[in-house]
């Protein structure tokens, strides 16, 4: 038996001082004050920091295999033990072959377990390819009995391997996934409007950054948000939009909640500090899709947070090869997008937090609880609770550290926060009653302690 003691964990929007009993790695117990059981083994001391339940970072691309000149999941899994993340749940798309059936499944995981420091789930995919031929009928249920958490679709996409679904294809594959119940996760920027502006700067000869955030014109998400939720409004599946930039992105899902919709949303970090005049003066370490936008966008999604119209945050943690992929003086050359696993927590209570934008309540919620819910990982994930993983990140809420890129355990070794000092930093990282990262020790975890988690929505 193991004890956590010096716990501090958030109860009823108040702190509430706790010992936690951990057995053969689930919650055992949870103690009021400080009595001790007579037969602890093994004591953990949190003296007094924050306890979340482990945090979940619900969208992450860790490019393996295939793209490991990028990420793999060993260095991926390593910067989430390091910030904090206990379970991260990966992309289908960035891995050859993408996860579009049984087989692709099983060929990741057996590459991927031996490497992984943290807890693990995965995203499905289809492929046009395979609504076409009835293929998916098949493959959509041996990925569903293989765990996926859902299935990841792009109205848009750069990806040779995993090409953007159109409406007749999605309203097909959607009919599916509502007899499976099984979420469908929409990059959502549309495909008309984004790929003849792209096509239209860069025939003008624009390279600048404000090129990209005009070729991904603004309008093309909220747009896109309109006709998946227009589809799901027919067929009653689960939607969830990705990576959410824009107010009127907001609007639309504010839209879909109230009418009936079962659709949920996710932003990330970069959108919630960053604007297009941050990337403008930044340039390429904040080319992401979509792109930055302004400043009443930014306020708008914290707004969504604290009114529960965004469920959760991701990070949407992609790390180009750095700095060749990062550094051409031609925005259109550059890698879109920014590891930031490791960072998001920090991030998070340091804007969030003792800005006064969120309690401690709605970030357990933002980065924990809610995304377990919606991707059927709760019984397991998401909350300190008897018979729950025993996972935890522990956080020192007033720590002040500077962010170094250098000493990211991502293999892209670079951040948009470079040099800002966060007030609130990692202390330490417990996943099922094993410390796998301490503040001053490092990621102390062993690799291939990681497991797969399977999503248990029937
Ligand atoms: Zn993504």
């Amino acid at each position: 038996m193991l004890r956590i003691k010096n716990a501090r964990i958030v109860k009823n929007e108040e702190l509430k001082e706790v010992n936690i009993y951990v057995e053969r790695g689930k919650i055992k117990d949870i103690v009021p004050g400080d009595e001790a059981l007579l037969f602890v083994k093994k004591e953990i001391d949190a003296k007094g920091n924050v306890v979340f339940p482990g945090f979940i970072d619900p969208h992450v691309h860790f490019d393996d295999p295939g793209f490991t000149q990028r990420e793999d999941f060993e260095t991926g899994t390593r910067s989430a033990a390091a910030g904090g993340i206990t379970t991260v749940i990966d992309m289908p798309c960035t891995s050859i072959p993408p996860v579009t059936n049984g087989l692709n499944f099983d060929y990741k995981l057996n590459i991927v377990k031996s490497k992984a420091y943290v807890d693990f789930a995965f995203w499905g995919g289809v492929t046009p390819e395979q609504v076409e031929s009835g293929e998916y009928k098949k493959s959509l249920k041996e990925l569903k009995d293989r765990g996926i958490v859902g299935v990841k679709f792009y109205t848009i996409s750069g990806m040779e391997l995993y090409p953007r679904m159109s409406v007749p294809y999605m309203d097909k594959a959607f009919r599916l996934m509502k007899e499976l119940n099984l979420v469908c996760a929409i990059h959502a920027e549309d495909y008309y409007l984004v790929d003849y502006y792209s096509h239209l700067m860069q025939e003008m000869g624009r390279e600048d950054p404000e090129s990209w955030s005009e070729g991904r014109t603004y309008e093309a998400e909220p747009e896109a948000i309109w006709s998946v939720v227009g589809i799901t409004e027919k067929v009653g599946n689960k939607l969830h939009i990705v990576h959410l930039s824009t107010k009127e992105g907001l609007n639309v899902i504010r839209w879909a909640k109230t009418h009936g919709v079962d659709a949920t949303t996710e932003t990330c970090p970069q959108y919630l500090i960053f604007t297009a005049e941050d990337f403008k003066k930044m340039g390429s370490i904040l080319k992401i899709a979509p792109p930055l936008r302004k400043e009443e966008d930014r306020e708008e999604l914290w707004r969504g947070l604290k009114d529960g119209s965004i469920d959760f945050i991701c990070t949407d943690h992609a790390a180009g090869r750095y700095p060749e992929e990062k550094s051409s003086p031609n925005i259109w050359k550059n890698y879109a997008g920014i590891p930031g696993t490791q960072l998001v927590a920090p991030t998070l209570i340091h804007f969030g937090y003792h800005s006064g934008r969120l309690n401690l309540t709605e970030i357990q919620k933002l980065m924990s609880e809610n995304a377990a819910k919606r991707y059927g990982l709760s019984l397991q994930k998401g909350a300190i609770q008897i018979g729950y993983d025993a996972d935890f990140t522990i956080i020192d809420l007033d720590k002040e550290w500077t962010v170094e890129p250098s000493k990211l355990k991502s293999k892209g070794k670079y951040s948009p926060l470079a040099g800002k000092t966060l007030r609130g930093k990692i202390y330490m990282t417990i996943i099922r009653g094993e410390l796998v990262y301490k503040d001053d020790e490092g990621v102390i975890g062993e690799k291939g302690f990681g497991e797969l988690v399977k999503s248990k929505v029937k």
